[in-house]
């Protein structure tokens, strides 16, 4: 056998190892990235039960927008806390509880209104936690639906403002890709893109998100170029009384 040979085999063999290697980090990684996807998705659960908990107390479901009349403090998390089982719950901090964030993106320091949104107003309708007049279950069920109304969802964020400085940042943001949430690669949360009409998540291929009724579903990302009935399928969406359903 000659020295050359032994050398391509040793190359080969050192190829393969890490090969191996990459294989094995990048299926941690999948495996972490699945159980944080679980533990969002538990979490969402919990702020719907919550929800409907408060529902079932004052005839109406949360709204962020605040009313002294009626009672809602202008916080979706502060007010669904009241019905919160949580011993050590902090009525003056309210948002930075575990329970309410996605494990995906970051610890207590960020609150989950960074990730978590409602899509406020659009042209297409308004969402539930952005109701000036806080909606009554009849008043959604007569409108989209309950499965069909999206309550709480990570928002549309732009990849450029995940700076990395969250412990969980890293392990999945990416600065030398223009979309790191994209596998495709078709820059469906650039910074060009209109963000409202997106959903976005931590999550690799998709969004966690909470109906009314409760439910949980993963969103698979869709961009602002696909419309139901003219309406961008996400706008759409985040609205509940789009007219869709
Ligand atoms: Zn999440």
């Amino acid at each position: 056998m000659s020295p050359r040979f032994r050398l391509r085999d040793l190359l080969i063999g050192a190829g393969i190892a890490v090969f191996v290697v990459w294989l094995m980090l990048f299926g941690m990684r999948r495996a972490r990235e699945n159980v944080s996807r679980v533990g969002c998705e538990n979490n969402l659960r919990q702020l719907g039960t919550l929800a409907q908990m408060y529902c079932n107390s004052v005839g109406f479901y949360p709204t962020e927008v605040k009313n002294e009349k009626l009672g809602p403090s202008g916080s979706f998390f502060y007010d669904v806390a009241t019905f919160a089982p949580y011993p050590d719950r902090d009525p003056a901090a309210p948002d930075p509880r575990r329970e309410y964030l996605c494990p995906a993106r970051r610890g207590i320091e960020s609150s989950p209104r960074t990730d978590y949104g409602y899509g406020a107003n659009s042209p297409f309708g308004i969402s539930v936690l952005a109701a000036p007049t806080p909606l009554t279950r009849s008043a959604i069920e007569s409108a989209d639906g309950m499965t069909f109304t999206l309550l709480l969802s990570h928002k549309g964020v732009r990849p450029s403002q995940y700076d990395g400085s969250g412990p969980n940042d890293l392990a999945w943001y990416d600065k030398s890709i223009p979309n790191s949430r994209d596998p495709l690669s078709l820059n469906r949360d650039s910074d060009d893109l209109e963000m409202w009409k997106l959903l976005g998540s931590p999550h690799g291929d998709g969004v966690p998100s909470l109906f009314v009724d409760g439910h949980v579903e993963f969103l698979p990302y869709v961009g602002s170029e696909v419309h139901i009935n003219n309406v961008p399928v996400m706008a759409a969406r985040w609205a509940y009384n789009d007219g869709n359903r």
